[in-house]
């Protein structure tokens, strides 16, 4: 995925957000292709109303993982899957609007383009009663349940500890990858 050159066409939007050429240039996660909308299947809803899509066959084996889990006795619930674009651009421009510094913003959320959401095989996993999206999600049973059985269904956990790829540590953040 790291050869995908940026799209021209997002240099407006790159601009309307602050990102300049410097920002972009020393960024070191690779770029991210956007799955069009017939290679998405809307699987779930997530807790806010927000419907969930992955491509096909990350849904196949994202409910497969979920139903082996379930059959352990562990509950594994999705926040966010698939992120256009256009989303991730509202998100930051939200932040940005709320008075966040961009630099701190961005070492939340990935410039759009950059997002493995774009590829609708990235998930966000959280374990109910747990709030999603905090750290503590990697001291649930959940969390080593995943460590033990995700990659028995293509799941793998895309930021560790110390990852290189400028993102912070994000234990709910797991990407199916298609053989
Ligand atoms: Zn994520």
């Amino acid at each position: 995925m790291s050869n995908i050159p940026i799209d021209p066409a997002h240099h407006d939007l790159y601009r309307s957000l602050g990102i300049g050429v410097e920002i972009l240039k020393n960024y070191s996660a690779p770029a991210q292709r956007q799955a069009s909308p017939a290679e998405l299947k809307m699987f779930s809803t997530a807790p806010d109303g927000r419907s969930l899509k992955a491509t096909h066959a990350t849904v196949k084996s994202w409910l497969d993982l979920q139903r082996s889990a379930s059959n352990a006795g562990i509950v594994i619930e999705v926040t966010s899957a698939f992120r256009s674009i256009e989303y991730q651009a509202q998100l930051i421009k939200r932040k940005l609007e709320a008075g966040t510094p961009l630099d701190t913003i961005l070492t939340v959320s990935a410039i759009p383009g950059f997002s493995e959401h774009h590829t609708g095989e990235a998930l966000d996993l959280f374990s109910p009663p747990q709030a999603p999206l905090i750290t503590e999600f990697e001291e649930t049973a959940a969390f080593e349940w995943l460590n033990q059985h995700a990659a028995n269904f293509g799941f793998s956990l895309s930021y560790p500890r110390g990852n290189t790829t400028g993102f912070s540590y994000e234990p709910w953040h797991w990407k199916f990858n298609p053989q």
